[in-house]
């Protein structure tokens, strides 16, 4: 499995990049634009293409995933953020074209009450739209959707409510999903067995299709299992511990898909010792597997 760590671009691109390599990341992930402003990505044409570039043929960082501005919300019920949010999700889907993603990140957001049938058409209107106005080469980027911690009306809560969004866009190609171990863990999914691990895998499996899963998103939780907040700790630090984290990460189903670091390290992101502490918990994690195999 490869580890990924997301990475600041406050330095510019290809710097971010070579802060993935510094901390041993297999794959990074980068914020489009800044993920509290609305204020457009500021990275010329010639800068993307210089990290699209760089990654292309990178020795040892193998794909980058681009995260979406925070503020967007699909779900809205006001027009006029709906409609912010609309031109911000076709902006960051153009950087993460522009740099060669492999998945633009999406929190869906809040319908406030309003109700998910009533969002529904507003979130694959503004999904489609995106995906349609961007640019097909050099390579497509899909939107990923990020399930979500079940914060106040937030969309994405469970596969179900995934799986609803995409069967609604006609199950379009074009998106996929991001699975975030804290936000599970926050909306009460456990994972902490490998039977209960193997629980989450078939309900991947039953809703949205292990396929469309891209990336996992590995961090541990400074909020307790069930309670709703959307709160990352470095592994082993948090309320999942190394245990459940290995026994998600050992699923055979799931050894293709990279997982990678959104844990706060020493308050500047990921750092070695995180990417360092996460492959022994897959190590782990396959271990173990390993051994339950061979007991029959
Ligand atoms: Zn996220
Ligand atoms: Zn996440």
């Amino acid at each position: 499995m490869r580890i990924g760590a997301h990475v600041r671009a406050g330095r510019g691109l290809v710097p971010a990049l070579e802060h993935g390599v510094a901390v041993g990341a297999d794959v990074v992930q980068i914020f489009t634009q800044s993920p509290r402003q609305w204020k457009a990505s500021q990275y010329g044409p010639e800068v993307l293409e210089s990290y699209r570039l760089a990654q292309a043929d990178h020795p040892s960082v193998s794909a980058t995933f681009c995260h979406a501005t925070y503020l967007i919300n699909l779900a809205s019920p006001d027009s006029e953020l709906a409609a912010k949010s609309r031109t911000c999700l076709e902006a960051n889907l153009a950087t993460a074209v522009g740099i060669g993603a492999a998945g633009l990140v999406l929190h869906i957001g809040s319908h406030r009450g309003s109700g998910l049938d009533r969002a529904l058409p507003d979130i694959v209107a503004a999904l489609l739209g995106a995906l349609d106005a961007a640019v097909p080469a050099p390579s497509p980027c899909p939107i990923l959707l990020e399930n979500a911690a079940g914060a106040g009306d937030t969309v994405g809560r469970s596969f179900e409510e995934l799986a609803m969004v995409i069967d609604a866009a006609g199950g379009d190609e074009r998106l996929g999903v991001c699975l975030d171990t804290q936000h599970l863990w926050a909306s009460g999914i456990s994972f902490a067995t490998d039977a209960e691990a193997d629980a989450v895998v078939e309900s991947v499996r039953s809703t949205v299709g292990v396929e469309r899963l891209r990336c996992l998103h590995l961090n541990d939780s400074k909020v307790a299992y069930g309670a709703n907040r959307d709160r990352h700790a470095n592994l082993g630090e948090g309320t999942i511990g190394i245990d459940a984290l290995a026994a998600l990460l050992g699923r055979p189903a799931l050894q293709a898909v990279p997982a990678i670091l959104e844990v706060p390290g020493a308050g500047e992101g990921p750092r070695s010792e995180d990417v360092a502490t996460a492959r022994r918990a897959w190590e782990l994690g396959v271990r173990r597997q390993g051994a339950s195999d061979g007991d029959g």
